[in-house]
Parts: structure tokens; sequence; C-alpha cells
């Protein structure tokens, strides 16, 4: 392949095994990084040990492998890399940008989400606050390549939101950011979740001085009843025996075309073919997709 600047990557989540939903996602962001020549980084976002799932780890390396997957260097684990993170936070709240927050649970129930700022200026610094960043009153912007346009108030939307939680726990906004720039990630392909994660991020890259990727959203799979297709609705989770059909199916999801030689093709061949006639263009622009309406 030609030398390219592209780099993506999949990161995802050890508390559950790699469903259908994951599949696009993982499929979306590495043929749009082999079908330029770029490279394709894995990173395990296994920062909440508590909602580990046993074994979660090795059955996605196993999935992404049986699915015909072939990742560029090693994989990053993020629970390698908490010195890394706790380290920009204690910078942060020495500039001013973060806070402790000893605010219970309780205390915030009224405020439906959206910090009141109770320890903004006077935060107290016991061992057991959460830390939370100081959100200013902005709109962040951005153009998805799929999505569209897409913004957020971040003061009025979002608010003062924790990076560090009580029990010690790194927030995924933070991670990502560091972790993304810190790879070389020029492009973030990943499921419409996201989308609203995505102006915190902006902001993050902004005080940290970190450069802006781009942004692809693909479709999150729903089920009819509106649910999330995932592991708290047990989805079921990528069989390897199912890899050619799973992988036309998404295929077919992401907008793209699947002749029938394909049918009887190894999980790798239909990356190959994949890639040659990947088009980013096709993927339909919506948020969601009901699981029943696909073929
Ligand atoms: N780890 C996240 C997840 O599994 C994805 C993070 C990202 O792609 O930015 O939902
Ligand atoms: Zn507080």
């Amino acid at each position: 392949s030609t030398p390219s600047s592209y780099i993506g990557r999949f990161a995802p989540t050890p508390s559950g095994y790699l469903h259908f939903g994951s599949l696009i996602a993982a499929l979306a962001s590495y043929l749009d990084a082999r079908a330029v020549g770029g490279r394709w980084l894995l990173r395990m976002e296994d920062l909440d040990p508590p909602r580990e799932m046993p074994g979660a780890q090795t059955a996605i390396l196993r999935a992404l492998e049986a699915y015909g997957f072939q990742w560029d260097g090693e994989m990053v684990r993020q629970s390698d890399r908490l010195d890394v993170y706790n380290t920009v936070i204690e910078r942060l709240r020495q500039d001013g940008h973060a806070y402790a927050c000893t605010c219970s649970r309780k205390q915030l129930q009224a405020f439906a989400g959206l910090y009141p700022g109770f320890c903004r200026e006077a935060g107290r610094d016991t061992p057991d606050a959460a830390i939370r960043l100081r959100v200013p009153d902005r709109t962040y912007s951005f153009n998805d390549r799929v999505q569209g346009p897409y913004s957020q108030d971040l003061g009025r939307e979002v608010g003062d939101f924790v990076i560090r939680r009580r029990d010690g726990l790194i927030a995924y906004q933070l991670a990502v950011v560091l972790d993304d720039a810190w790879q070389g990630i020029t492009d973030i392909v990943r499921g419409a979740d996201l989308l609203d994660s995505t102006p915190r991020q902006l902001f993050l890259q902004e005080l940290l001085g970190l450069p802006r990727p781009r942004y692809l959203h693909v479709p999150l799979i729903i089920q009819p009843d509106g649910h999330k297709l995932g592991k708290r609705y047990r989805s079921p989770p990528l069989q390897p025996a199912e890899a050619t059909p799973l992988l036309l199916r998404a295929l077919r999801a992401l907008g793209q075309t699947t002749p029938s030689e394909l049918t009887d093709a190894l999980p790798d061949e239909v990356l190959t073919w994949a890639t040659a006639h990947w088009n980013a263009e096709r993927i339909p622009r919506c948020r969601t997709l009901a699981e029943s309406q696909l073929r």
C-alpha cells in the first residue's frame, strides 16, 4: 500500500464480548484506514476493573483475529497508563482548570446530571474527592464525516464533568483524548453513541494543546424496542463460525455492496475485497439503525 499519514484505531472496553454493534465500529474504522493505506491500532480501554468481565480481553482479541482483523504494532492497554493520566490531572489542578469535588450523589440528585458548581470555588482536597474539570460557557462544534455538523454548549448541556472519580478511576473522556493524541490518531471512527462525548473531547484537546482528529460516527445498531445493542441486553457474542456472514451483514449495514461471490469467502478475503471497495460516502446518515431492518 502507498505511504499514508492516516492513523485509525479501534478502542474496545472489556466490560463484555464484542457484539454486532462493535463489529460495525471495528469494521468501519479498519476499512477507512486500510482503504487509504493507513495504520490501524488497537487500544484496550480497561479503566474500570470492577466492570471488566473476566476473560473479555482475550475473547475480544480472539474474535478480532477470527474475523480477519490485523492491527499494527502492540495493543495498548489504558491500565498501563494510569501514571500519565494522573500526572495530567495534577497539572490541570495546579493550573486551576480542575478542582476537587466532595459532593455526595444525594447532594447532586436534584440537578439532573448538570453539576451545580458547589465545589467550584472552595474545593476540599480530601483523598476521596472526585476531580472535576472547569467547563467554559462555550459551544464546541465539529463536522462529522457522516453525521454532519454537530455542536454542544458545554456549560449549559454538560457542565463541569468528572475526570477522576472518588474511587480513583480515570474517566473515559480524559484517557481517550490523551491516548488518541499519544498514538497519533488522525481519524476517529466509532459508534454514534459517542457523538455527544465529542465536544467534551474537543474541549480537552484545546485545553491540553493537542491536535483535533477527524471524526466519523457510524450508526448505532438498536433492537426494535429501542434499546442499544449491547451487553446489557445480551446481544450474542460474535461467534468465529459466523465471521463471513456477519462481516457481510455489517458491510451492508454500512451501505457497502457485497457481491454474492463473497458468501463462501474467508473473513480476510472479505476484508480485502471490502478495503478495495470502501466508500464512506455510502454510510447511512442516521444515528441508529434497527437491527430488524438489516439484511
Ligand atoms: N471504549 C469505548 C467503547 O467501547 C470507545 C471509545 C472510542 O472509540 O472513543 O464504547
Ligand atoms: Zn462538589
